[in-house]
């Protein structure tokens, strides 16, 4: 499969990163997840804004504009050789300095990556009965609005996830929700929905701000504010909400049933309008 390094489209296993890379040493790089859905990918701007407001925040100059890594995403989409539905991944790092030390390096040229995988869209029983999710201490850093590559906080949540048999690990910090082990999540209480504000205790997730455009449009009362973890308990539903996860309803919270226990009338109102942008 085709990737991108630092200007070249070549075959993935001809890429080669230094071992002195500042994101293999220190994590200290970002990146996105698209999806193209029928060779169409799906909210690049908004994708590549993130990004771009994430490499200003941490002084990173790839020198690429918009219309650069739009070029970028589309043409690794194009030749990708993959038949379906497939994501996009970008990787920037701060690049290779000669030698290791925490500040930034002066006139290191940014290390840029891209792929594509086969996107394996949530299966239809997530759907028709929902899935099951667990809380957690949420135990990040504060700057949980940058997509960074230091995950192992994501990758702590998603395990701790795995370990209990469910699907998603809902963070909690403070006596508050902040988000899934990567995933925003919305709760629905008589037919309001409310989701954690924009701040730098999530990421915000550009399913989020669709969700939230499809709410203004559709006349869908929903806040975003402090979500309690007791709300959690007392929900009608839960939704999770990502790129790959797409919109999943969270019907069993730490072994309990959430409202009914099945997908609530609110996501069903929701999800067939998310869909049809997705173009499915
Ligand atoms: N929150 C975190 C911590 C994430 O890692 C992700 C996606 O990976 C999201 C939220 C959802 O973001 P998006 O909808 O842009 O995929």
């Amino acid at each position: 499969t085709i990737s991108y390094w630092n200007g070249r489209y070549l075959p993935l296993d001809e890429v080669h990163v230094s071992p002195l890379d500042r994101g293999f040493l220190f994590a200290d790089g970002l990146y996105e997840v698209t999806a193209a859905y029928n060779g169409r990918l799906f909210e690049p701007e908004a994708h590549i804004a993130r990004l771009q407001r994430g490499m200003a925040s941490l002084r990173i100059d790839t020198g690429l504009s918009a219309g650069d890594w739009l070029a970028i995403m589309e043409r690794l989409a194009a030749d990708s050789g993959i038949a379906g539905d497939l994501t996009v991944y970008l990787q920037v790092t701060r690049g290779a300095a000669a030698s290791r030390g925490h500040g930034f390096p002066a006139g290191v040229a940014p290390s840029v990556f891209g792929m594509t995988s086969p996107l394996k869209r949530p299966p239809a029983a997530w759907r028709e009965q929902g899935v099951a999710a667990i809380t957690i201490p949420d135990i990040r850093w504060l700057r949980c609005d940058l997509k960074s590559i230091a995950l192992l906080g994501s990758v702590l949540a998603q395990q701790a996830a795995t370990d209990a048999g469910v699907v998603d690990a809902i963070q909690l910090r403070d006596g508050v929700v902040t988000e899934g082990a990567a995933t925003n999540v919305f709760v629905v209480k008589d037919g309001a929905v409310a989701t954690p504000a924009n701040d730098s205790r999530i990421l915000e997730g550009i399913t989020r701000t669709v969700i939230l455009r499809l709410a203004a449009e559709h006349g869908l009362a929903l806040e975003e504010r402090d979500v309690a973890a007791a709300e959690l308990d007392a929900a009608d539903e839960i939704w999770i909400a990502s790129t790959t996860k797409e919109i999943t309803p969270v019907t069993r919270l730490n072994g309990k049933p959430v409202g009914t226990g099945a997908p609530g009338p609110v996501w069903r109102r929701l999800f067939p309008l998310f869909a049809e942008r997705l173009g499915r």
